[in-house]
């Protein structure tokens, strides 16, 4: 009988969210015995609460185009790592090919959307401008008002909590093993290396290499050295889950306004969001948000005032400084590995955030020295 990952895992993931599950699966694929700890269900964090664009064109913002160039990368990686995680696990993730149409209703937004979508060709991302006519052959429900629409071919979307309870399942296939209402109280350090963690019951868990997926909590977790520790904090966002009862067909495509996005999952279910607070970790719902972001989602839609909601969710995006997600070795601590700080865009860079530590990771055990994307996230792999 090969030793359960408990009793001496090469690797602690602290965190099951979409960036830990993802870790936790393709370490266990290269063979590593894997332990990912979590002190709620996994995929319970703010990865429950994600809408789930893979929107590497949509969300290229001026200034970061390092980041712009991760997310492209990551995007590319999601068809495969999609198909091949639905095989894996026997469940699908929800990943909807369906790209994504931006959308102005007036002539301010219009020429705002005109000076994106240069920005966007400038990076050679790929757009196309449609007459509003054209927007609303495509699709029918949109506002007869609108002023302008960008067609985004690339931009697609996934169900988290689909994708969830996939990468769990497959993790779990693979051999890692997945603890769930286990609080990670601290990070153990002894001399001057990682050597685990102590749970909230005050367990010991010995390990050589531990990995901070804790999202938006990293920068909270005691025992890790101020020079090794990520500045994270979090960013609320809220949104609505709404559903159709008359089933799918009021919108094909991703929706994506100044304002507000509109998800669909294909079956009739929608997401609406988002509103973006520094709140610290309150996760409150607030009836100005839902109001904000129902008022600007049915000035692009107005069918969405048919809708159910189903929930009401906030979540918070772990957001550093530069806004660049911090992936790889710690420069800091020796055996540490971070895996944080994905902000908005958690799930479309899931695939290449768990490939760039799983070889990390390797390569640690093997003792193989190695860039990290941390070091460089673009130009390293
Ligand atoms: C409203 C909203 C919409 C979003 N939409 C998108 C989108 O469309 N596309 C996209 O790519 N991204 C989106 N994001 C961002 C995305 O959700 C995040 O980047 C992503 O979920 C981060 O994943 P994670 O695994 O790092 O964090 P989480 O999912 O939060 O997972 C971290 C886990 O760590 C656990 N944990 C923390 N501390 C401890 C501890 N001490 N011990 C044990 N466990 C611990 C938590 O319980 C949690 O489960 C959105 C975010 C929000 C809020």
């Amino acid at each position: 009988v090969s030793a359960a990952p408990q009793d001496s895992p090469d690797v602690v993931v602290i965190g099951a969210g979409v960036i830990g599950l993802s870790i936790a699966w393709r370490a266990a694929q290269r063979g590593l015995r894997v332990l990912a700890l979590d002190r709620g269900e996994p995929g319970g964090g703010t990865s429950r609460v994600a809408a789930g664009m893979l929107a590497p064109v949509a969300e290229a913002t001026f200034g970061e185009q390092r980041l712009v160039e991760m997310k492209v990368r990551s995007a590319a990686l999601w068809p495969v790592f999609a198909a091949e995680l639905e095989a894996a696990s026997g469940t699908s993730p929800g990943y909807l090919p369906v790209g994504t149409l931006y959308v102005g209703r007036d002539r301010d937004a219009a020429e705002a959307l005109a000076r994106e979508a240069d920005f966007r060709r400038s990076l050679g991302l790929e757009i196309e401008s449609l007459l509003p006519g054209e927007a609303r052959r495509r699709e029918p429900a949109l506002a007869p008002s609108l002023r302008a629409a960008l067609h985004l071919p690339t931009d697609h979307a996934v169900d988290p909590v689909a994708l969830c309870a996939a990468l769990a399942g497959a993790a779990r296939d693979a051999g890692a093993e997945l603890r769930s209402h286990t609080e990670v109280a601290e990070l153990l350090v002894a001399s001057g290396r990682v050597a685990g963690v102590r749970l909230a019951g005050g367990a010991r868990i010995a390990s050589p290499r531990v990995v901070v997926a804790a999202g938006a909590w990293a920068g909270e977790l005691a025992g890790i050295p101020a020079e090794a520790r990520v500045p994270v904090r979090p960013v609320k966002g809220q949104v609505l889950r709404l559903r159709d009862p008359a089933g799918p067909g009021l919108l094909t495509s991703v929706l994506r306004s100044e304002d507000v996005y509109v998800v669909p999952r294909g079956d009739g279910r929608y997401v609406l969001g988002a509103s973006v607070e520094e709140k610290g970790f309150d996760t409150s719902i607030s009836a100005l948000a839902t109001y904000e972001l129902l008022r600007d989602a049915a000035e692009v839609l107005p069918g969405i005032l048919e809708l159910e909601i189903e929930a009401a969710l906030a979540g918070l995006r772990p957001a550093t400084p530069d806004n660049l997600p911090v992936i790889g070795p710690s420069a800091a601590l020796e055996g540490l590995f971070n895996a944080t700080g994905h902000y908005r865009n958690g799930v479309l860079l899931a695939p290449l955030t768990a490939e760039a530590l799983a070889a990390d990771l390797t390569s640690a055990t093997n003792g193989v020295g190695h860039l990290s994307l941390q070091a460089d996230p673009v130009e390293a792999r």
